[in-house]
């Protein structure tokens, strides 16, 4: 007997049929999760365990396949009113219900959960193969429903409001007739022995990134169209459609913006187009000592920490190099390494270290600047030294969109890009941490590990990543300075 076609599965064949045949027929072509893709899973598993805390009455079923199928009808039959995960199985499909909920009327309530802060129209589809699947096996069903996560109202310490319950019926409706065409088409594809020959776009990334681009994405050049600033997937995807994929085969005159222009130029020149007098002007407005300064932060789907909202961000640690006049340079750091609230000592340090002369310099300023003006609502008595701190900020990366472009920074202003290009002896790629999102997973495992030195391990970890992002800040300023002197 074929293979039960999964939820998972489903959803996959309506982002890309490619995805779906490898999903299914070569699995182990997939890249495996990253720390902080599992981070997002782990969190939208502690949404759903949360959510289910709004049924009382709720029944688990526990267990997987036909188990789990056993489970739900051994619980449906005495007549239970609430089940979680219940597992059903028609046409060939085998899908699990967060939430089915029995009405006063006799039909059941489907609800499912997801740590989103809106409906998006996968919900519906996810919620309209659920629904082909239980009026198949007979339940009558009343109300399809989304709970998501309230980002508007819901504040902590209080809780009661952290979902939105959205009733979706008439958009799942809608799609309803469509789940057999779907299906059709699905298991034709997957009666093929070879992949299909499916063409690279949006969808590799969008509703969910796909884990099979390595595969599918090698042929791409390393300086192709897809680093071209703000193209948008309309022309990407005209481009694609006439096999132009690197920017050397773009048609002549090709319409682009006057920062598109100026890239796609510097890489088919293999010249740097820099304007040193707008760097010095904006250089000219440093001022010592020059701080170099970078936050982490996390954001939470659940917020754990009084004032802050779902998905809001909170900073757990900051970086900053101090150059002196003389050329001296101090460090400071501070990193929270327990599950209180990092607020309160963060606040503590960061106005004692920062001067109250000077720049600071940040990259990507708005990032800092919200999380200083948030830290600044949330603890006034620290109001005004932080609102003065967020106003003396000064963006480093201005450099790098308006005055200095590189064809080996690949169309992006990314500190990533730009640092090993004019700062060769400074990598991220000899750091165990690499990314943002890598030391939000780093910091959270963290402060659950009871290994002491792996513990110890990762604070040292999350220390070299953002200490790295302020130095590079130093070294690439030190760079600008050299070239300017030249
Ligand atoms: S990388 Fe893109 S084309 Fe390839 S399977 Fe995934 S979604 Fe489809």
């Amino acid at each position: 007997m074929a293979a039960l076609l999964t939820k998972s599965n489903f959803m996959s064949g309506l982002q890309c049929l490619k995805k779906l045949w490898l999903e299914v027929q070569e699995p182990h072509q997939a890249t495996a999760l990253s720390p902080a893709q599992q981070r997002i899973i782990d969190q939208g598993e502690e949404v759903g365990h949360y959510a289910r805390q709004h049924f009382p009455n709720g029944q688990l079923i526990v267990g997987n396949g036909n188990e789990a199928l056993q489970a739900t009808q051994d619980a449906i039959a005495p007549g239970v009113s609430c089940l979680f995960e219940a597992a059903f199985s028609f046409d060939g499909l085998f899908v699990r219900c967060d939430i089915l909920q029995k009405t006063s009327a006799g039909t059941w309530e489907l609800i499912e959960v997801k740590s989103s802060s809106k409906v998006k129209d996968e919900h519906q589809w996810d919620l309209a193969l659920q629904k082909y699947v239980l009026i198949g096996v007979g339940l009558s069903i009343g109300a399809t429903k989304l709970m998501h996560i309230n980002t508007q109202t819901c504040c902590f310490p209080d809780l009661a409001d952290l979902f939105v319950i959205a009733d979706i019926t008439e958009e799942v409706d809608r799609l309803l007739p469509e789940v057999p065409k779907q299906l059709e088409q699905f298991r034709a594809t997957l009666t093929e022995n070879l992949e299909p020959t499916l063409t690279i776009g949006n969808h590799c990334t969008s509703p969910n990134p796909c884990p099979f681009t390595q595969a599918c994405w090698q042929h791409v050049p390393e300086v192709s169209i897809f680093t071209i600033p703000r193209l948008d997937w309309k022309k990407k995807d005209m481009l694609l459609a006439q096999g132009v994929l690197a920017i050397a085969d773009l048609p002549l005159n090709y319409a682009l913006s006057g920062n598109q222009r100026t890239y796609v130029d510097s890489v088919l020149t293999n010249q740097p187009v820099i304007d040193k007098a707008a760097i010095a002007t904006s250089l000219a407005e440093l001022e010592y000592p020059i701080h170099f300064f970078d936050f982490e932060a996390q954001n939470p789907a659940i917020p754990r920490f009084d004032g802050l909202k779902p998905y809001e961000q909170f900073s757990f640690q900051y970086s900053c190099h101090v150059l002196q006049s003389d050329g001296s340079i101090e460090h400071h750091e501070y990193l929270h390494t327990d599950q209180s609230d990092p607020r309160p000592s963060l606040v503590a340090a960061l106005t004692t270290d920062i001067a109250s002369i000077g720049s600071i310099v940040v990259y990507h300023k708005s990032f800092e600047a919200s999380l200083l003006r948030k830290l600044g609502g949330d603890f006034p008595e620290h109001t005004s030294k932080l609102a003065a701190i967020a106003n003396r900020l000064w963006d480093l990366e201005d450099i790098f969109k308006y005055h200095y472009k590189h064809p080996s920074f690949r169309g992006s202003t990314s500190i990533k890009n730009v640092l090993p290009i004019l700062v060769s002896n400074l990598s991220y790629k000899s750091q165990t941490i690499q990314r943002g999102d890598q030391a939000q997973a780093v910091w959270e495992e963290m402060l659950i590990c009871l290994d002491e030195a792996k513990r110890t391990q990762m604070i040292n970890d999350l220390k070299a990543y953002c200490q790295l992002d302020t130095l590079a800040m130093v070294e690439i300023y030190k760079f600008l300075l050299k070239m300017l002197e030249n």
